[in-house]
């Protein structure tokens, strides 16, 4: 059988994983980054150095392969739906993104299929150019809508690892500019988060719904918790929660563009766990997660290899989770700058259970992450140990 040839938008570690995977069976991949080198060009057959957001490297790299994906949301839509057009299968569909581009209309989204969520309201566009007091006007109105301050404003695009969120503590608090909509400020306990797997035309399959942590410092998911420790039926409402997002995604954009592919693919939907027990959906990605990174070393397949098979057209494995398993991301050292140097490195591979991943990025800065480790263990207790004791041992600095 011969697999298709896989066109991925993006240079980055996602990538890489994906094509790391995929080198159990007969793959090729070509890869579209803005720089060579980079972790997912590194390992690509072929490479178009190219901006995402530029249609006509798109259209290049669409133009070389049978089947084309992206491991990052930034790019160019409009191209992925002229690849469409001409016959190129775009996975998940570029409808799927041009919904999760904008936040606004994944909330609406959540809104329509009747999923929970913290309530929200839409702002004026040109919320930050109006005189103060007319702002803290439009500010004040709008968080009344969504319970009062403190608020969350949201950029409706081009926002990840929290850069276009801010918190608005009073209608005084200055705005980030661009559109954005306000969402009220969830008490939440923990974030959760769930991978859902899905074939083209058949129903999503989840794996177990994780824990996600946050350092504050990083503003980044420092470490994933995998499963979360919460009662079964908490489980249970994140992962039903989790599948419908994908439907819903998988059904809006079949009513936008009937001829695309749909919600098929590899998703992460964030939740919010209330202090009153609800399950939230935050936001959604249609891509191999940071929450699934656990995947590659406790369970049957990892979200990679899922993504490659579909991208293959192969059918979706297992999403059998064997073993407790806590990830911890790795990142740059405070002050770290020029070529990575693994401090520690035999020293953490030492601890039992643990496997690293790292990315092959050619530069360390502070808190970028570098790569991440996962250890496994029979009790969650005994994976976030080892995992602590080899994160503890490994530092990435710069020479
Ligand atoms: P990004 O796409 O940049 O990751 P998110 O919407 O996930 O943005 O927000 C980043 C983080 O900000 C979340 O992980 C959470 O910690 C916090 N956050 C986001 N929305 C809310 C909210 N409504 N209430 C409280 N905290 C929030």
């Amino acid at each position: 059988m011969a697999l298709r040839r896989i066109g991925l938008l993006g240079g980055g570690q996602l990538g890489r994983m994906t094509i790391e995977e995929a080198r159990k069976y007969p793959s090729w991949f070509a890869v579209l980054s803005p720089d060579f080198p980079s972790p997912g060009a590194d390992l690509a057959d072929e490479v178009v150095i190219g901006d995402l957001m530029d249609p006509e490297a798109v259209l290049d790299l669409g133009g070389r392969v049978d089947v084309v994906s992206y491991e990052i949301e930034h790019v160019s839509v409009d191209a992925l739906k002229e690849l469409e057009s001409r016959g190129i299968p775009v996975l998940p569909g570029s409808a799927v993104l041009e919904r999760i581009q904008d936040k606004g209309l994944q909330k609406r989204l959540w809104d329509e299929a009747g999923l929970p969520q913290a309530p929200w309201t839409d702002l004026p566009d040109d919320l930050a150019a109006l005189p103060p007091a007319d702002r803290a006007e439009a500010l004040r109105s709008r968080a009344g809508r969504v319970g009062g301050f403190p608020v969350v404003q949201k950029l409706r695009r081009g926002g990840y690892d929290g850069r276009g969120v801010r918190i608005l503590s009073s209608p005084e608090d200055e705005p980030l500019p661009g559109p954005s909509f306000l969402e009220a400020k969830v008490d939440f306990s923990k974030e959760l988060a769930v991978v859902a797997v899905r074939a083209p035309g058949s129903v999503p399959a989840a794996y177990p719904c994780v824990e996600m942590v946050f350092d504050p410092a990083a503003n980044l998911c420092d470490s994933v918790r995998a499963p979360a420790d919460e009662p079964p039926e908490i489980l249970e409402s994140a992962l039903h929660t989790a599948l419908a997002c994908v439907e819903a995604l998988d059904r809006a954009a079949r009513a936008a563009s009937p001829g695309g592919a749909g919600a098929a693919g590899v998703f992460a939907v964030e939740l919010f766990l209330t202090r009153d027990g609800r399950v939230l959906v935050n936001e959604a990605a249609p891509r191999p997660h940071n929450s699934g990174h656990f995947t590659q070393d406790a369970c049957a397949a990892s979200q990679f290899e899922q993504y490659f098979r579909i991208l293959a057209g192969l059918p979706p494995a297992s999403i059998e989770q064997f073993r407790p398993a806590r990830m911890l991301n790795i990142l740059g050292a405070p002050g770290a700058s020029g070529t990575p140097e693994y401090e520690g490195l035999a020293e953490a591979l030492a601890v039992p259970g643990v496997t690293v991943h790292l990315y092959g990025k050619r530069e360390v800065r502070p808190y970028r992450k570098m790569g991440h480790l996962t250890a496994v263990a029979d009790t969650p207790e005994e994976a976030a140990l080892r995992a602590e004791a080899a994160r503890s041992r490994l530092r990435v600095l710069g020479s």
